[in-house]
């Protein structure tokens, strides 16, 4: 069975050394409040957290994958043995309500300390992971935008765990492009409306582990206007709710069919049919894409976190393989009695085991760096701490989603190579990891989607503005250690390649402007240009994370060596990922160009675009 222990060492170091993060909740009155910005509650809250995954989640993973989910013939589906049990064990310990609001029953924690949760669940079980997942995701929109009324009857609930939530977007001829969908909403005599359609994908849809169910519906009113401007959002709850808040009838949505399909077996993704089903409005009509949003943008951190979960387990069980398994010689030799030596001492092997090293650490300190400053973004009591942190949110979450869930699923094939043929055998789990992992990269937007929305949304239309502040930011960083030896080299390449990001930004611009091929310019090079800002965010944490090291070094803190490995591993990051930047920056610049080729190419008798 695959290994895993949290690596809760490192999280430490980043929640204290990296953010300072006590010092900075404690700044927030909402957590001075409730008593939730405590270090030492922190770390006891996640040593617990990792006992909950390591001794739950973790055995029941290679289980989920092999019984997958089990659709019945009246529309229900059971879980893989073990969920449910699992299931309860999590709603009694109380971690579904960690960072909810105590004003419905929450602890009130901070969103850095689930944050980490999240990862660690993602490391053991993404599929049985995505249940509360999607729950959370439903309770971040009925928070920000319900009435007061639906916020009464389902928060709780939802805290508890008592229901679970879903996010319902997909249509089968509408994914991307939400704008075209089709279900439709009447509003019936009593104010309620009746919900119309299919939606299809749907991730956790339907389900033994609760008795009730809370779909979050995007819905178009009737003479509604055509596109994204005229979607609402609505609540559909599997069971109608009784007035004592106890279930009710049954509500007119029945799962047609689960997907058979690559990874996340366990979880089930569900084709549901809403035959004019009582619903209720969520927020204002037609600002659901709006109100959707705000789930999506917990839900597109969330994934990168499943990203980030497998890369770090996929890591541990190469690692631990790479010690075990002898294979040819090495000199000098490590095993001179014997006829072979570990793996893990030929340098290709240590190659793989570096880069999944260096990109999951590097993650781990973006992804909390986000999660502080959404906490920041919601509780600083200076509006423009508030400002400055909602920007900074804005910018990393496609990176955060796409540039974690990239390096991920490749780190899943590097460590599933360390195994040889042995990762391709089931037994060793390394084949589930790769086929868990490539699904974030499809879904919550694919990753392309993803690198426009950074590019176009975030960067372009945004005049720069939000990329200005995070260049400041470095650059603070660069001159205050002008001269110090220890970062010289680092913080070459990083000044070179942040100054680059802000000319091959202009470059973009100005051809997205220069006609009515620009737009093509972009969709052309966003992807590259993702990776490019993803490794320039990488490579600014790996240099802060080595000073920090330094100093402990120099101070002769250094006992078990976690500093050198903090130093080492960034030296391996700006030797041997971070010069993909000069690949990319090649790429970005060659432009749409080779792409709008004759269409002849691919078939098609005319053609669409190019020449
Ligand atoms: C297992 C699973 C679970 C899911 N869970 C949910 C869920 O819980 N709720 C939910 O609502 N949905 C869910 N989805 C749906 C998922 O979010 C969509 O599949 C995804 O957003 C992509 O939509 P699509 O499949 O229709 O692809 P399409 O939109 O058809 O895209 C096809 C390709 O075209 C590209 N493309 C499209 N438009 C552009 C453009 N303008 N520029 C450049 N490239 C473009 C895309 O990037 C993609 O590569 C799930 C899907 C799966 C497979």
């Amino acid at each position: 069975m695959p290994v895993y222990k949290a690596p809760l060492r490192d999280v430490k170091f980043l929640m204290h050394e990296l953010l300072d993060a006590p010092a900075q909740l404690a700044k927030m009155p909402f957590y001075a409040e409730n008593d939730t910005a405590d270090g030492d509650l922190m770390n006891q809250v996640l040593e617990e957290a990792a006992r909950f995954v390591e001794g739950e989640l973790l055995p029941l993973n290679a289980v989920g994958d092999q019984e997958g989910c089990v659709r019945h013939d009246d529309g229900s589906v059971t879980t893989p043995t073990g969920f449910k049990a699992a299931y309860n064990k999590y709603r009694a310990a109380g971690w579904t309500a960690l960072d909810a609001d105590p004003a419905f029953g929450g602890q009130g924690m901070p969103h850095l300390v689930s944050n980490v949760l999240v990862e660690m669940m993602n490391s053991t079980n993404v599929a049985w992971s995505m249940y509360p997942g999607l729950s959370h995701g439903a309770y971040s929109a009925l928070h920000a935008v319900g009435s007061e009324e639906l916020k009464a009857i389902y928060l709780p609930k939802i805290v508890s765990g008592e229901w679970t939530g879903t996010m319902c977007l997909t249509e089968p001829h509408a994914g991307t492009d939400l704008g075209i969908i089709r279900t439709k909403a009447t509003q019936n005599a009593d104010g309620s409306y009746a919900i119309s359609g299919t939606k299809i994908f749907i991730s956790a849809g339907e389900h033994d582990l609760t008795p009730n169910i809370v779909h979050l519906v995007l819905a178009r009113l009737e003479g509604s206007p055509e596109g994204t401007k005229g979607i609402s959002l609505f609540l559909v709850p599997k069971f109608l709710v009784n007035p004592d808040g106890s279930i009710g009838e049954r509500n007119g949505v029945v799962c047609g069919s689960i997907e058979h399909k690559m990874g996340i077996h366990g979880n089930a993704t569900a084709l549901l049919n809403f035959d004019g089903a009582t619903g209720y409005l969520v927020g204002e009509i037609n600002k659901g894409m709006n109100h959707m949003f705000i789930m999506m943008n917990a839900a597109r951190l969330g994934t990168g976190l499943q990203g980030l979960g497998i890369g770090e387990t996929a890591y541990q069980n190469a690692l631990a393989y790479a010690k075990d398994r002898t294979q040819m010689r090495h000199e000098p030799r490590v095993n001179p009695g014997e006829n072979a030596d570990p793996i893990i001492v030929h340098p290709d092997v240590r190659r793989m085991l570096l880069t999944g090293k260096a990109y999951t650490e590097a993650g781990r300190a973006m992804a909390m760096w986000l999660a502080l400053s959404i906490d920041t973004e919601h509780h600083h009591p200076d509006e423009a701490a508030r400002k400055e942190a909602a920007d900074l949110v804005a910018l990393l979450t496609p990176i955060a989603k796409a540039f974690m869930t990239d390096n991920g699923f490749n780190i899943a094939v590097q460590s599933q190579q360390v195994f040889g043929g042995h990762g391709y055998i089931r037994e060793w789990g390394m084949e589930q990891y790769v086929r868990d992992a490539r699904i974030g990269q499809i879904y919550e937007g694919t990753n392309g989607i993803q690198a426009l929305d950074l590019l176009g949304r975030k960067v372009l239309m945004d005049g720069g503005k939000k990329l200005q502040k995070l260049s400041g930011i470095l650059q603070t960083f660069i001159e205050e250690h002008e001269g110090d030896d220890d970062l010289a080299s680092m913080l070459d390449q990083l000044g070179k390649a942040a100054n680059q990001l802000g000319s091959l930004t202009m470059v973009v611009g100005q051809k997205a402007m220069s006609g009515p091929e620009g737009a093509d310019e972009v969709n052309a090079v966003a992807v590259d240009y993702l990776r490019f800002f993803g490794h320039v965010v990488y490579g600014y944490l790996w240099a802060r994370m080595t000073k920090i090291a330094h100093a402990k070094i120099a101070a002769g803190q250094d006992r078990d060596g976690f500093y050198l490995a903090k130093v080492q591993t960034a030296q391996f990051y700006f030797a041997k990922l971070f010069p993909e930047t000069k690949a990319l920056a090649a790429t970005i610049k060659a432009g749409n160009e080779s792409l709008a080729v004759d269409d002849r190419m691919f078939g098609l008798e005319r053609a669409l675009v190019g020449a």
